[in-house]
């Protein structure tokens, strides 16, 4: 598996799939998810609309992905999952684990061969960059094992200069 480091705006990522830092309400939201919706148009919305009623009427847990289409984007799929929010006092860190893990697993199911992860839960959710980038590198670099060569090319879509210098930390250790 090849990872690599593209900062800027995700929603113009060439990558088959792109991963939603969601809420689980997922109808749409403030930071990536609203540039992802905005960008995507309303298909993106009514797919959402109609995860909410079916699969997931009381909206997706966190820790978990779906797929919906990525309407006017370059990307084929939207890859959404719902981040922890960051606390001080409980440690969450296998639930953002699982985001990057169950978006992998969803992005093999559905043959992608590439996949583009924002900061997830590093913005309005609170995540500390650093540890944010620590645990997606590590648990990408993990899903190597299960996933095999499926998924050939993770793209880590920084979005700004402290997160594009965390990122590169972690990738470079
Ligand atoms: P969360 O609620 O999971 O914290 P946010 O969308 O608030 O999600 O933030 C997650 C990360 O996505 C933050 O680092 C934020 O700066 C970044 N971000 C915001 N817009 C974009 C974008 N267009 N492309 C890539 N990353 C983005």
């Amino acid at each position: 598996m090849d990872i690599e480091i593209r900062p800027g705006d995700i929603t113009t990522a060439e990558t088959d799939a792109i991963v939603n830092a969601a809420n689980s309400g997922l109808l749409g939201g403030g930071g990536v998810d609203g540039a992802i919706h905005r960008a995507g148009g309303p298909e993106i919305l009514a797919a959402c609309r109609e995860l909410r009623a079916t699969s997931f009427p009381d909206g997706l847990p966190a820790g978990q992905a779906v797929a919906t289409t990525a309407g006017r984007l370059p990307a084929r799929w939207v890859i959404h999952t719902v981040g922890p929010v960051h606390s001080a006092s409980e440690d969450r860190s296998a639930t953002l684990a699982s985001c990057y893990r169950e978006s992998l697993r969803v992005a093999a199911g559905l043959g992608a061969r590439s996949i583009a992860f924002p900061a997830i839960s590093a913005g309005v959710y609170g995540w500390p960059m650093d540890d944010a980038a620590r645990l997606a590198v590590q648990t990408v670099r993990e899903s190597v094992e299960e996933l095999g060569e499926t998924v050939g090319t993770v793209v880590f879509v920084p979005f700004g200069e402290a997160a594009e210098r965390a990122f590169r930390a972690r990738l470079e250790a």
